[in-house]
């Protein structure tokens, strides 16, 4: 029997799963997989960061290296309005008024197919399959996963460009904040104070905010400040945050924040410090080109006929969370279109094509 893949992506979107509520959907799929003979078993990490349920992972056993696939079953809808799934000359849409949940449902009824194939026969790798919990917001699920197994290559499947995209790198991103300190006074006694607006007014026209030739951002968001209009501020915060593709990237956009935090301290005197909020942040996803990973990806779009092409992807990413943690990694497009909105969409072609690249990437790292 093989796996009607569209009919199944219809009957995981019309259950809802906000991050933080996945639990239904989790145990539906843990139901799918058993039925199919193949037991999955769920890792603590739901306690870990608030949610209903922990990483659902599923081993099946083949031949050769250890290949993992991960795919969030969250969705961005609140659940608070049922998903009614149309199909409509070969694409399926939402009934209008909600999201689809292509983002990522449509990668959890590929891979679901795909191992039902697969658990055929043993002519593949070794498989570990994640289904993940709160990707699209919290603390990430996939930040705890501790896989039984040693894995040799990590593909996540997620994003809208079209099957047979891989993504090799991620922005990493670092809110910080910039603590400026004056001194305290009344308005009308404003000769014997330090207006510390006036240091986070000059790093705000001195900085330059928003692209840098290396593809890395700088953006200021927020001005704190609890004194009364009758008040020169002592004290004053700036909010932001740096994103960048490299570590090192990251650390330069932090140099030039520094600098020009120093000398609008000199023109004011006022003091600041910078504090970099790393662990609310994520870390940069860069692939490292070593691992043969591209080369299994590029064989396996091309025997399973579909274009091959690699980009990047500016948001945060499961990746960036897993390479952190030293896995060979690399993101795999799931195809759809118009992500988070009510007007997300994707032809059922391309969820036949994400199921054959699966299974083409699990028989070619053999
Ligand atoms: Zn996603």
């Amino acid at each position: 029997m093989s796996v009607n893949t569209a009919s199944l992506f219809c009957n995981l979107v019309r259950m809802p799963s906000p991050s933080g509520k996945e639990l239904n959907v989790a145990k539906f799929i843990k139901a799918y997989l058993k039925k199919s003979g193949m037991d999955s078993y769920f890792d603590g990490s739901g306690k870990k960061v608030n949610s209903s349920s922990g990483n659902l992972i599923l081993e099946l056993n083949g031949t050769g290296p250890t290949v993992m696939f991960v795919s969030h079953i969250d969705t961005v809808e609140t659940g608070d309005s049922r998903i009614t799934p149309i199909i409509k000359g070969g694409k399926i849409i939402s009934g209008g008024d909600t999201i689809l949940g292509v983002d990522n449902k449509a990668a959890v009824a590929a891979l679901i197919s795909a191992l039902v194939e697969l658990k055929k026969d043993r002519n593949h790798s070794n498989i570990v399959a994640v289904f993940s919990v709160r990707e699209e917001n919290g603390v990430m699920g996939i930040k705890y996963l501790k896989p039984r197994r040693h894995i040799d290559y990590a593909f996540i499947i997620d994003g809208s460009m079209p099957v047979g995209t891989f993504m090799t790198k991620a922005l990493g991103q670092t809110p910080f904040e910039i603590e400026l300190n004056g001194k305290q006074v009344h308005s009308a006694w404003a000769e014997d104070g330090i207006n510390a607006m006036k240091a986070a007014g000059i790093i705000i026209s001195r900085k330059r905010l928003g692209r840098h030739h290396d593809g890395s951002y700088v953006n200021i968001s927020g001005v704190k400040s609890d004194a009364q209009i009758n008040i020169v501020p002592g004290r004053t915060s700036l909010l932001g945050e740096v994103r960048g593709f490299t570590d090192r990237s990251i650390s330069m956009r932090f140099s030039e924040i520094e600098k020009a935090s120093k000398e609008a301290c000199r023109l004011t005197g006022s003091t600041y410090s910078i504090i970099k909020k790393r662990s609310e942040g994520a870390p940069p996803f860069n692939m490292r080109s070593n691992t043969g990973i591209l080369d299994i990806a590029k064989k396996a779009a091309n025997n399973s006929g579909v274009e091959f092409k690699t980009g990047e992807v500016k948001g945060t990413t499961e990746a960036n969370m897993l390479s952190k943690s030293g896995y060979p990694v690399i993101i795999m497009s799931r195809g759809g279109s118009m992500p988070h909105s009510n007007s997300e969409s994707i032809r059922i072609e391309e969820l036949d094509k994400l199921k054959e690249l699966i299974i083409s990437i699990s028989r070619c790292a053999k």
